[in-house]
């Protein structure tokens, strides 16, 4: 393919990419290249080579981070990376079976030797179950992501409800990583849902990157036909 990968040489950024022609070449920060999260910025470059044509690209951990928008060359270097650590077809027998959690993320992260919010993305869409994946600041939504087997409205709008646990999470009261939420602190119409549904709320706090990773798990609901 014509990459080679160095290590070192950055100031403050997770990664770059340097086109020489029809080569490259992807620095990442020193003593990442081993870990999950230098292999996760070495095929968010590689991703960048092959969809984005340029002659300098520079990426921050948040833009690593990124999964805002299918549109934004940030998120699509994403969703490459993950196609190319998790393949679909290795990943799907682990997760599809298995009630989606912040545990199962982790087993797959590191079965996979990759980052969290990467193998999290992936339970959220190999997972025969409701889930959605956000990213919360204290100010509000970053992102967020849904699977076709989520019912009901998200709200993403604003801080999060303070009794959430992502919202706990953030001001410091609860070290807890799991709790049962009520669906008014994430839903817009909780009504809708039938009575015996269930929101589960798992949620990591990702200091370096300013915020909280939340996993919504939503039970009890029978797919649409
Ligand atoms: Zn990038």
């Amino acid at each position: 393919m014509g990459l080679r990968v160095q290590e070192g040489g950055l100031s403050g950024s997770a990664a770059r990419l340097v086109f020489r022609g029809d080569a490259g070449v992807i620095r990442v920060r020193t003593g990442d290249l081993d870990t999950p999260r230098g292999r996760f910025s070495i095929a968010h470059e590689i991703g960048h080579f092959i969809l984005h044509q340029g002659r300098m690209r520079t990426c921050s951990d948040l833009d690593m981070a990124d999964l805002h928008s299918d549109a934004q060359q940030e998120a699509q270097a994403n969703v490459f990376a993950s196609e190319l650590l998790l393949p679909a077809a290795l990943c799907r027998p682990v997760i599809e079976g298995a009630e989606p959690s912040i545990d199962l993320a982790k087993f797959v992260a590191n079965q996979f030797n990759v980052g969290l919010i990467a193998s999290a993305l992936r339970v959220l869409e190999l997972s025969a179950e409701g889930c959605a994946l956000l990213f919360v600041e204290p100010k509000g939504v970053r992102w967020f992501r849904r699977n076709e087997h989520f019912r009901g409205w998200l709200n993403v709008l604003g801080p999060p409800h303070r009794s959430s646990l992502a919202a706990r999470l953030l001001r410091g009261s609860t070290s807890a990583d799991a709790d049962v939420a009520d669906v008014g602190c994430w839903l817009d119409d909780a009504r809708k849902l039938p009575e015996d549904s269930e929101l589960t709320e798992y949620a990591v706090p990702m200091p370096n990157l300013g915020g909280a990773l939340v996993l919504l798990h939503l039970s009890g609901c029978e797919p649409e036909d």
